[in-house]
């Protein structure tokens, strides 16, 4: 039958090699091809936590017209060739779904935990068409690609080399900076200036040779022209959950669970401590529950602003709870605890300076005897200001939203999921992906 599809990949990379994002591309590629008209290409990241992921847990999802008997021979024939198999982790999975899916069980995917079993079932309740390789395991992310709806969006153009190239890639560490320069704030996270970095170029051993991350594909194809590089094979614009929180729901001190992500507003309850390695951590308390934050060596200068943290400073807290700590991606200080300095009074009768009479027994003249227990109170200055504060682009994980992309009133705590409120599970069952 000829109409409008999706098709769903995931799980065919491995630490060897390969990348899903990149046999997206050539299946978009070779649909085209074939004459299928391909009208857009998702980037769907999954939850961060899930043990299994080999890098970003990413899935993709091609919405395409045609044949859909054949699209699926194609997508199958084109992870037989491509996806690493010889990996025991490689399980993959592909969907084609002829029907509009409920977006519930991307929702779970994105923040929480799925089975095989229960894609499984989701498929087969929406008589979608679907094939797993190895263990099935890949079906979890391919059907939660094919049911993704995006309430916010971004995009990503990835550059890709030859899959079996492996090594030092070739591009210009001067022209990702003016990529940057050229395009910020309407594409961001190319490079990290505090720690003078390249972020959009990975060193690990797969196809991808950058990414550049933005508002819209006319700006990241905009960025993408400054860019000097080895000459890729391929190119594909993404339209992405990536810096969206896409992961995060709303959460509570004492009720959070291994592998979520949450947004969850606390009382500092400890001064922050520096461990072995260089991590901060330090307690959250809401009520009698307390939470630790981490803050990891990576994450590099957020974690003097986590330093500057005392009891008593209120904050909303973004990040995942793993082994007891939220891993901190972003936080708002809502308030600012005031410090208070104490020190010996001056002597009213003859103006000098008093000194401790030791513990417990108040202040001394030394001048002329005289005695109080009243020490002098003063407010010291917090060089901590309320407002969002975030890591930097190099310890930024996919999902996270960064704060370039904040409205004013996201910023100043006013507006959407950032009211503790607003955030969180909808379980909404809506659909309507299709363009027509
Ligand atoms: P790739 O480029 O191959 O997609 P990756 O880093 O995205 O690499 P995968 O190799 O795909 O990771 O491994 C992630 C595995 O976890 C996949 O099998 C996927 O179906 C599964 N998965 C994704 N999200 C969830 C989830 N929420 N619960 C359980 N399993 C999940």
């Amino acid at each position: 039958m000829v109409g409008i599809m999706r098709i769903g990949i995931d799980d065919t990379d491995s630490p060897e090699g390969m990348c899903t994002t990149y046999l997206g591309a050539v299946l978009a590629r070779r649909l085209r091809q074939e004459g299928y008209s391909v009208s857009e290409a998702l980037l769907v990241r999954l939850n961060p936590n899930v043990p299994y992921k080999t890098r970003g847990n990413a899935a993709i999802c091609l919405e395409v017209k045609g044949d859909a008997g054949q699209a699926f021979a194609l997508a199958c024939a084109c992870v037989e060739e491509l996806a690493d198999f010889s990996a025991a982790q490689t399980n993959p999975g592909v969907v084609v779904a002829e029907r509009p899916l409920p977006r519930g069980f991307y929702h779970r995917a994105v923040t929480g935990f799925c089975t095989t079993g229960e894609a499984i079932a989701f498929l087969d309740a929406h008589g979608a068409c679907y094939r797993g390789y190895k263990n099935g395991r890949g079906l979890i992310g391919a059907a939660a690609a094919v049911g993704a709806v995006f309430s916010d969006a971004t995009y990503e153009l990835l550059a890709y080399r030859r899959h079996e190239e492996q090594g030092g890639r070739i591009v210009g560490r001067e022209s990702v900076f003016s990529a940057e320069d050229a395009t910020y704030p309407h594409t961001w996270d190319s490079v990290d200036r505090e720690n003078d970095m390249v972020v959009c170029v990975p060193h690990t051993p797969d196809p991808v040779l950058f990414g550049i991350r933005g508002e819209s594909p006319a700006w990241v194809r905009t960025a993408r022209t400054h860019i000097q590089s080895q000459e890729p094979v391929i190119e594909q614009v993404y339209r992405t959950n990536q810096g969206t929180d896409a992961h995060l729901v709303a959460g509570k001190i004492g009720a959070m669970d291994e592998g979520r992500s949450y947004l969850a507003s606390g009382t500092v309850a400890s001064l922050p401590r520096t461990g072995r390695g260089g991590h901060v951590a330090f307690d959250l308390a809401d009520g009698e529950h307390t939470v630790r934050c981490m803050a990891y060596e990576p994450t590099k200068g957020f974690r003097d602003v986590v330093r500057q943290l005392v009891p008593g400073d209120v904050l909303l807290v973004a990040g995942s709870y793993r082994k007891g700590s939220v891993n901190l991606e972003k936080m708002r200080v809502c308030e600012v605890h005031p410090i208070s300095t104490r020190r010996p009074p001056v002597c009213g009768a003859c103006g000098r300076r008093m000194t401790s009479a030791g513990a417990g027994k108040g202040y001394k003249c030394r001048e002329c005897g005289a005695r109080s227990f009243q020490p002098e109170v003063s407010r010291a200055p917090r060089t901590l200001s309320p407002g969002w504060y975030e890591v930097p682009p190099s310890a930024r994980r996919h999902l996270a939203k960064p704060l370039v992309r904040f409205t004013s009133a996201e910023l100043a705590g006013l507006q959407g999921r950032y009211l503790i409120a607003d955030c969180g599970e909808t379980g909404r069952e809506d659909t309507g992906y299709y363009t027509s």
